[in-house]
């Protein structure tokens, strides 16, 4: 089954509303496409001004973060409705940041899951192995774990919709890169787990996306890889050389 590439930038803790506004200015005539699907993750500040800058091309807006509950004394937190009302169409969940400096967990990763579902937002799930994880050699078993954890209650026709983003956590912000097999190996195992939890038509529909240093001169190795169906960018989303990602050559 032929998947749409998904590929999303997380610009992470980085720009200012007016900032934003201008970076996806220059980027919007560089990755206007209906061959791929472009999405930017931004900051909550800056989410409603990119929207705006965004207006009439085929790129989406995603917001890095969401909470689980539905509105009250969540003090600092976004919900889910307040995100639908201001555009966005994706969320990234458990991003390895999130895990270690803000405690989230397989079972707050599991309920936002759920909580964007619910509201129709599609989840950009990340999951990933420590340095440590690798070298021992229970990456897969420790990545399994937490697909099979993010998942629970989720349907196989909601599963279906969602992105996984395979992210080694040794690789992210450190220029250094899964190879392409090694990438592979676990968006395969990722999509076997899948197979496993639903069925061949679960595993077939959900994309899966690569993330760790992806940049303008490996993206293309990368993607060509029959499992990887996008990628999760960080630093390079934030520089037009990102087209060279959504374009790979
Ligand atoms: C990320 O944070 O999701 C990421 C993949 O970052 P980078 O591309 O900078 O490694």
């Amino acid at each position: 089954m032929a998947r749409k590439k998904i590929i999303a930038g997380n610009w992470k803790m980085n720009k200012t509303p007016s900032e934003a506004v201008a970076l996806a200015n220059e980027l919007k005539a560089l990755v206007d496409t209906d061959e791929v699907d472009v999405v930017f993750c931004v900051p909550a500040i800056d989410i409603i001004p990119v929207v705006d800058a965004v207006k009439g091309t085929k790129i989406s807006v995603g917001a890095e973060n969401l909470y689980f509950e539905e509105s009250g004394a969540y003090t600092g937190e976004i919900s889910p409705n307040m995100l639908v009302d201001a555009g966005v169409k994706y969320v990234i969940i458990g991003h390895s940041e999130r895990r270690e400096y803000f405690a989230e967990t397989d079972e707050t990763v599991n309920k936002k899951i759920l909580k964007a579902l619910e509201h129709n937002i599609t989840p950009i799930i990340c999951c990933g192995e420590s340095l440590t994880q690798r070298k021992q050699g229970v990456y897969i078993d420790w990545i399994r774990m937490q697909i099979k954890i993010a998942f629970q209650n989720v349907t196989a026709d909601q599963a279906k919709t969602c992105v996984i983003a395979y992210e080694p956590i040794w690789a992210i912000g450190t220029g250094e890169t899964a190879t392409a097999d090694q990438a592979e190996e676990v968006c395969l195992a990722i999509r076997e787990c899948i197979k496993e939890v639903y069925d061949e038509a679960t595993a077939d529909a959900i994309r899966i996306q690569y993330g760790g240093s992806m940049n303008a001169g490996n993206a293309k190795e990368l993607l060509a890889k029959p499992d990887i169906d996008g990628g999760l960018i960080g630093g390079a989303s934030l520089k037009p050389d990102f087209k060279d990602i959504v374009f790979p050559n």
